[in-house]
Parts: C-alpha cells; sequence; structure tokens
C-alpha cells in the first residue's frame, strides 16, 4: 500500500491510499474531488473506497463528485456520524475493521474535535514496519484539533487511545497546521529541547514549502502538549494537577492564541 498525500483548500491534505498489484486506492478524507481524481487518473487506478474520519465538509466535501465517477466506491465513516456523511454505506464502531489492499484498519472512536470522529489505524505488515494512523482533526503534529462537540475528558480519552500506539507510528494528519501548534507549544513548554529542535526543524520545511505530515507518533509524546497532560512542566503551566483540567486549559489557551 502506496500512500500519496495530496494537498487541498488553504491547508488541507488527503492521502490517496493505491494498490498497485490491483489497480485500486481509497481515500481518507477527500476535501476536494478534483485532485483525486487526477490523481487516480495519473496513477490509472480505480477507486474502491472513501475513508471519512469525520462529517466537516473539509473532509466530506469531494464524496459526491467521487461517487459521480465511482459509484461502485463504499463509503465509511462514524456511526455517530449518520445523516452528516454525503453517501456514507458503512456506520463504523470502536472495536471494527475496514479493508484495503490485503491490509486491515483498526476503527478508534475518538470523539473531541466532533462527537462522531473516528480514526483508522493499518498496523505494520511486517515486522519492524510502521503503523499507519489516519486521525483527521483529532491528533496534528504539533496538536489537536478544537473541541467542537466534545469534552476534554472525552478528548483525553480519545488521544489516550492513540497515544498507545507503537512509537514508530505514522501520524497522518489532515491539516499542515504544525508550525504554529509548536509556536504555542513553546509557550506552555520552553524548556524542552526535543520541541526546540523540532521547532527549528519544522521552521526549515516551512520555509522550503516542505510538508511536516506524517509525523511520528513518538516525535508527539515527546513535544507534542496536548499528549503531555501529565507532564508537571505543562502542568505547573496550566496551574494544575489533575489531567483533564491541564488539558482542557490549554486547549482553552491555544483557541485564544
Ligand atoms: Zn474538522
Amino acid at each position: 500500500m502506496e500512500i500519496l498525500r495530496l494537498p487541498a483548500l488553504s491547508d488541507n491534505y488527503i492521502f490517496l491510499l493505491c494498490d498497485r498489484d490491483s489497480q485500486t486506492a481509497a481515500v481518507v478524507d477527500p476535501a476536494t474531488a478534483k485532485p483525486v481524481l487526477a490523481a487516480l487518473d495519473r496513477l490509472n487506478v480505480k477507486l474502491v473506497a472513501i475513508f471519512n474520519t469525520h462529517h466537516h465538509s473539509d473532509h466530506v466535501g469531494g464524496n459526491r463528485e467521487l461517487l459521480k465517477h465511482f459509484p461502485e466506491a463504499v463509503v465509511y465513516g462514524g456511526s455517530e456520524d449518520k445523516g452528516r456523511i454525503p453517501g456514507q454505506q458503512q456506520y463504523l464502531r470502536e472495536g471494527d475493521r475496514v479493508q484495503f489492499a490485503g491490509r486491515i484498519a483498526d476503527v478508534f472512536f475518538v470523539p473531541g474535535h466532533t462527537r462522531a470522529h473516528i480514526a483508522y489505524y493499518f498496523p505494520p505488515n511486517q515486522p519492524g514496519q510502521p503503523g499507519e494512523l489516519f486521525c483527521g482533526d483529532t491528533l496534528f503534529a504539533g496538536g489537536c484539533g478544537r473541541l467542537f462537540e466534545g469534552t476534554p475528558a472525552q478528548m483525553v480519552t480519545s488521544l489516550t487511545k492513540l497515544r498507545t500506539l507503537p512509537d514508530n507510528t505514522q501520524v497522518w494528519c489532515a491539516h499542515e497546521y504544525t508550525l504554529k501548534n509548536l509556536k504555542f507549544a513553546l509557550t506552555v513548554d520552553p524548556e524542552n529541547p526535543d520541541l526546540q529542535q523540532r521547532y527549528q526543524q519544522v521552521q526549515k520545511s516551512r520555509q522550503n514549502d516542505e510538508a511536516t505530515v506524517p509525523s511520528l507518533l513518538a516525535t508527539e509524546k515527546q513535544t507534542n502538549p496536548f499528549l503531555r497532560w501529565e507532564s508537571p512542566t505543562i502542568q505547573a503551566a496550566m496551574g494544575s494537577k489533575d489531567p483533564v483540567q491541564t488539558f482542557g486549559r490549554l486547549r482553552g489557551k491555544k483557541d485564544m492564541f
């Protein structure tokens, strides 16, 4: 399974999963159809699945148009998103599995950004290889999604599920927000050397117009304050020793940043 990253709208990423052997593809969160159709055409592959993480238009905006061209493609989304994802046919819950290219992905229910958000995790197909996590707007490189329909407690539970995956997991989040996220992270965790180093790297990448997605889960655990609600430094900065309260205050502060 090859993974292609297609930039869309102002800062979205659409991910195209491609299986050259069977000449099929699946797409994760098609914000728009155009770049997907162009890539499918270029690669000469047929779209068989649309994996949506949540109902926001910059994640499902391309569904209808893609279905016009590939009416047999199956549209997957969370069971709680029923009625909100165009063309949805499969209603996934925690523990469900989906298949593509001989790989099986686990579905995680990760509410917080929205009440129905799910994530897809493809475990490694060979020992030593990384797993691939498609987490939509739940976990970002250096940050996390806003809480539009969920509570800090829900988001902490959701992020805990993702944080528990192997360190070498590749995190394919849906937006290029990394630089701004790390700028914020430095305001609450300024002495973290891993964070300082990552900020320098990301600054360079962005100056060269390079994508910072995917990132490594190990890096997120070291530098992303939204996975570090147990860190004494972050807790001190937020004036709380309670993980959920620490997370909630952190999210509130970021909303104003
Ligand atoms: Zn969203």
